[in-house]
């Protein structure tokens, strides 16, 4: 199947692999042979990438430092006509990397923006992770100074969803200690490490297990890092007075559980399923 629809004036966002060449997309290498000019956060990384695919195309720099004056500069030449594929040196471009810039003004100009799906690092982290990966609040990389990083974490201390971080390896030993001191010692977490490399690490445990895991062997604090942090747990019996307890145990002996939560929650205006979930929970 062909997969460009309109060749004129499209920018393209291509994703490429985080480590394992082969996760290269047979549709990112196409649109990549076949743009008009590819933008890059960095020319000659991505120039290894491309000669590897035998991809001869023109490439021009795309990263923070010129974001702004290089944007408009590729929104005339889309303007005119011209397709542009937009890459990242690792990953999916935008995702704590350049590109938002380029995007919200093509849109704001009525241009078309097709995405060609790949490799990001934190949705591999996730799928391998084994914490919950229904609800997930991605922070990206947290602030260098351990002040402006603590404050960060108070923030997202109560969420009950997992949180996904990445991280330097020059900055994952300080912030896991920062961490485990916002969480606390027992929160679970996962370390990412080397995804798709030969190197490749995925180490689930509680933060101070992680932190000395990593001081045993600093062969493991080396390459890149994605972070998860399991959720807050909700503390199910803190909401429970003790009169609703005595109440439930009462009726509990007297009545099947279902009915006794359902008249405890009558008599003590609590939900049905905190007290039915209670008594299950303390049953043994
Ligand atoms: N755009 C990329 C993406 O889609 O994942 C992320 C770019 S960001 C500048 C680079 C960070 O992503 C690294 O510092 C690390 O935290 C994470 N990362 C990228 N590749 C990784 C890999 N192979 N294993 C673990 N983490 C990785």
């Amino acid at each position: 199947m062909n997969t460009r629809v309109n060749d004129t004036g499209i920018l393209y966002i291509v994703a490429t692999p985080i480590g394992h060449l082969s996760d290269m997309t047979e549709r990112a290498i196409e649109i990549l042979k076949t743009v008009d000019l590819i933008a890059a956060e960095d020319t000659r990384h991505s120039r290894h990438l491309l000669n590897h695919f035998g991809i001869d195309n023109k490439l021009v720099a795309y990263h923070e430092h010129n974001e702004a004056d290089s944007a408009n500069g590729l929104i005339q030449q889309l303007l005119s006509g011209r397709s542009i594929a937009l890459i990242s040196d690792a990953g999916t471009p935008l995702i704590s990397d350049p590109g938002y810039v380029i995007v919200s003004r093509a849109h704001a100009k009525g241009l078309r923006v097709v995405p060609i799906p790949g490799a990001s690092a934190l949705i591999t982290a996730l799928s391998a992770s084994g914490l919950p990966s229904d609800r997930f609040y991605f922070e990206g990389f947290l602030p260098a100074k351990s002040g402006a990083r603590k404050a960060v974490l108070e923030s997202l201390k109560s969420l009950s969803c997992t949180l996904i971080f990445y991280e330097s390896p020059h900055r994952i030993m300080d912030s896991l200690i920062d961490m485990q001191s916002v969480f606390g010692p027992d929160r679970e977490a996962v370390l990412a490490r080397e995804l798709t490399k030969t190197y490749e690490t995925i180490k689930k445990d509680s933060l101070a297990a992680l932190i000395n895991f990593l001081n045993v062997d600093v062969m493991q604090q080396k390459g890149e890092f994605v972070v998860l942090v399991g959720g807050k747990q909700a503390d199910k019996n803190a909401e429970i007075t003790e009169e609703a307890k005595k109440i439930l145990e009462i009726l509990s002996s007297e009545l099947p559980l279902t009915q006794a939560a359902k008249i405890a929650a009558k008599m003590t205006g609590l939900k049905k399923s905190t007290l039915y979930d209670w008594a299950v929970a303390n049953s043994c």
